[in-house]
């Protein structure tokens, strides 16, 4: 087996055994927790905002009388925010609309047969709940990725939950983004209690009808439990890439994307899979090289060491089955023809095309969404959009020949399934339909 062992990330060629581990990466196991988070949605229930002061002193360490940020403060925020900021957030937020805007869905009707008019039409969720991390970092990009979706959909009050700091405030940037967002309401709670807040409600917190937003294991530990009761979008942990490349793709970048994805967190995963042996050792050695000079250089280094991986396939072909079991939160693709690549690709939160494209457009700017499936819950979820924020109730009406035209199906199928009652509901306004012509 080819493989390199000097380098920050290792060199494998493709084999089952690596295969298996890599597919495993960082599983987002939220059993450890289970029972403390339990517990705390359990007092929050009972409790309720006296709760959420106790948990919010103990894991905070902020005493809050009351918890709702103030509507001056979130606009006096613009001031306390530097002009740049605050123009690349409206810019972000900009496009952050446009593209969500693209992905309402039509109402429709069809005749499905004689007489037989069915068709969908489309509403927002009421209340949404968007969870905003804040306990190692602040995210002003989250509240816009969160809050945007929601209003773009026509959800008519979105709320937010984010931990206090230490000054017992939210940082000036979130609230600025709140309000580019078009969001006041935000309250200073955080992890499961947020969630559990939002799911039962409290004297202070409304009872949502869907909480999304990433968030650390107690977050969305809480998230799991409280669904079924709330809707929630899905499990987010701890980000990932895999990168796609042969020996066009440029390697500078390629160990940029790697280091930046692995930057988020130490159990991140970034994985490039390439045709290119002669790459795979161009971009260990540019890793190497760069390494030192990035600010977040011990999380890269704790990142890459446990999940990062460089493989060296036969074909491109082998590559993308590859990463369709994977199911990365963010593919980037890095190929000769990367459109003729994705025809084959199936699995994946985001998609970035060719060597221009990287993550960071889509965490950003470009107006996708960055909240993504991550641990292979690509193979059955999508990304935040502005369709999590909407129910397509189905509509139809049947005229006569309708009626008529059903009655066999109906009855029989009634009947057999013994609901009598159904087929009596057919038979009468079938009999009643008979008698007027
Ligand atoms: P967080 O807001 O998720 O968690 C902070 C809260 O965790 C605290 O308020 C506290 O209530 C709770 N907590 C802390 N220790 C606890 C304990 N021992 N028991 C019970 N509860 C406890 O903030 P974070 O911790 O910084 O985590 C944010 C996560 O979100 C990171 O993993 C980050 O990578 C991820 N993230 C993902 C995206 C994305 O779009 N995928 C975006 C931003 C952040």
């Amino acid at each position: 087996m080819y493989k390199n062992g000097s380098g920050t990330v290792e060199i494998i060629n493709f084999n089952d055994n690596e295969k298996s581990k890599l597919l495993k990466r960082s599983q987002l196991d939220a059993v450890d927790v289970i029972s403390t988070v339990q517990d705390i949605i359990n007092d929050v229930r009972a409790r309720r905002d006296d709760s959420l002061r106790y948990y919010t002193e103990k894991f905070d360490r902020v005493k809050l009388e009351n918890f709702q940020v103030k509507k001056e403060e979130i606009e006096k925020s613009l001031l306390n925010v530097d002009d740049n900021i605050i123009k690349a957030l409206k810019k972000a937020a900009s496009n952050i609309e446009k593209f969500h805007r693209a992905q309402i869905p039509s109402e429709w009707s069809i005749e499905v047969d004689g007489g037989i008019n069915a068709g969908q039409i489309v509403r927002p969720l009421e209340k949404v709940g968007c969870y905003i991390p804040g306990g190692r970092a602040v995210y002003p990009s989250t509240i816009l990725m969160t809050t945007i979706p929601a209003k773009i959909a026509g959800v008519s009050r979105v709320i937010c939950c984010t931990p206090p700091q230490p000054n017992g405030k939210v940082s000036d940037i979130i609230l600025a983004a709140a309000h580019i967002a078009g969001i006041d309401e935000i309250y200073m709670v955080g992890g499961a209690q947020a969630i559990a807040a939002m799911a039962y409600g409290t004297d202070s917190i409304p009872k949502v009808d869907k909480i999304v937003g990433p968030g650390n294991i107690f977050v969305t530990a809480a998230k799991k439990l409280v669904y079924g009761e709330v809707d929630i979008d899905f499990p987010a942990g701890p980000s990932e890439v895999l990168i796609i490349a042969d020996e066009t793709a440029n390697p500078d970048y390629i160990a940029l994307d790697l280091m930046a994805q692995a930057e988020h967190d130490p159990n991140a995963a970034s994985v490039l899979v390439t045709t290119s042996k002669r790459l795979a050792e161009t971009v260990s050695a540019e890793i190497d090289d760069k390494i030192h000079n990035m600010k977040r250089e011990e999380i890269i280094r704790e990142s890459l060491n446990k999940y990062g991986k460089i493989i060296v396939v036969d074909s491109i072909d082998t590559a993308s089955k590859f990463s369709n079991e994977y199911a990365p939160e963010h593919l980037l693709i890095m190929t000769e023809d990367p459109e003729g690549v994705l025809k084959d690709i199936t699995n994946a939160g985001s998609i970035f095309l060719g060597n221009l494209t990287p993550v960071a457009a889509g965490d950003y700017g470009s107006g996708t969404n960055h909240v993504l499936p991550t641990s292979g819950c690509a193979r059955m979820y999508s990304g935040l959009s502005a369709e999590s924020f909407l129910k397509k109730p189905t509509v139809q009406r049947l005229s006569k020949d309708g009626i008529l035209n059903l009655k066999d199906v109906v009855v029989s199928l009634a009947e057999y399934e013994g609901l009598y009652a159904h087929a009596e509901s057919f038979k009468k306004r079938a009999l009643d339909v008979e008698k007027m012509d």
